[in-house]
């Protein structure tokens, strides 16, 4: 597969810059970190049918590998272009590797979504060096050595007009933990609120060179990650008393803005976080009061 011949993209559409609709991506090549189950798995799908052919990233585990090959399957029969690769993000090797076989198998890389995390919840008391080192290493390590693996490509390539107005675009999934503290979940509040300047630092450095760099900051989306904090029917009741919008998200609420932020129809947005959480981060707790 290259760029030419990706199921969307004839050369004539993906060269006319001026009549080019701006949530297009078709002709580009996108990456998605964790991308076999929840948001990833939207992010890469909304990606695809924007028009960008998707490497789907998974673990290196057994059950990751099946799902990520239904991500790919469901993709090609909407008509996109997609390919699964296991990869660990927080392992450097595997990363760099991950950009090799990316541009061997679609030509070039112009997005990059560092989507894959964990969570390892523990009183701060108790909490063991491993559950902290491992979600900071899948967390921010991996997002970090995946964004470096993108800013190094589109450094080196440069601006591709005929493609993007921008010379490449990292998207961070990052969480509403970025900025509001979560008890028995330090580890994981620590990492995205490193996320977050990372990001910012990031985009700071790149934007003189036409990389964009940003965030989306889900509030609670029903995904795989947090299955467990929704058992009953009284713990949901908790968490929907925290979303004013009174519904959970969905990853395809995520999804769509990650390919929005991708896209040219975003070309002056970088350095942000993009709250997505139907109101959950409006101090809810105050409505009422005063
Ligand atoms: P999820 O568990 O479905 O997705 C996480 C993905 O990361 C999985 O596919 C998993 O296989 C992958 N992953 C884990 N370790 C990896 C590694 N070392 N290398 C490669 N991939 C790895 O849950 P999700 O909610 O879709 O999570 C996606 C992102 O969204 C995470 O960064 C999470 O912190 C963030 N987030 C989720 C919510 C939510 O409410 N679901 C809210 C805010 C932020």
């Amino acid at each position: 597969m290259s760029r030419s011949d990706t199921a969307h993209a004839s050369p004539s559409e993906a060269t006319r810059p001026s009549s080019r609709d701006p949530h297009s991506l078709v002709g580009q090549v996108a990456i998605v970190t964790g991308a076999s189950s929840g948001i990833g798995h939207a992010a890469a799908k909304a990606l695809a049918k924007a028009g960008a052919s998707v490497l789907v990233n998974h673990p290196p585990t057994a059950g990751s590998m099946e799902k990520a090959a239904a991500v790919v399957a469901e993709i090609k029969a909407d008509g996109g272009v997609a390919a699964a690769l296991g990869a660990d993000v927080s392992k450097e090797e595997q990363v760099d590797a991950m950009v090799r076989e990316t541009l061997r198998l679609f030509g070039g890389l112009d997005i990059m979504v560092a989507n894959a995390g964990i969570e390892r919840p523990a009183p701060i008391h108790e909490m063991s060096l491993s559950q902290w080192q491992a979600v900071i290493d899948v967390n921010l390590t991996g997002a970090f050595l995946s964004a470096r693996a993108a800013a190094r490509e589109f450094l080196r390539r440069g601006p591709q007009p005929n493609l993007s107005l921008a010379a490449g675009k990292i998207v961070f999934t990052s969480s509403v933990h970025e900025f509001i503290p979560w008890a028995f979940q330090a580890n994981y509040a620590a990492s995205k609120g490193g996320m977050m300047l990372l990001m910012k630092s990031m985009a700071q450095e790149l934007a003189p060179m036409k990389i964009r760099v940003n965030s989306v900051a889900p509030g609670a989306i029903r995904t795989p990650i947090n299955a467990a904090s929704r058992d009953t029917q009284a713990e949901m009741e908790d968490l929907l008393s925290l979303i004013p919008y009174g519904r959970l998200g969905e990853p395809e609420d995520i999804g769509r803005t990650v390919a929005w932020l991708a896209s040219d129809a975003s070309d002056y947005v970088t350095g942000t976080s993009l709250v997505i959480d139907g109101g959950m981060s409006l101090y809810p707790a105050f409505r009422g009061a005063g």
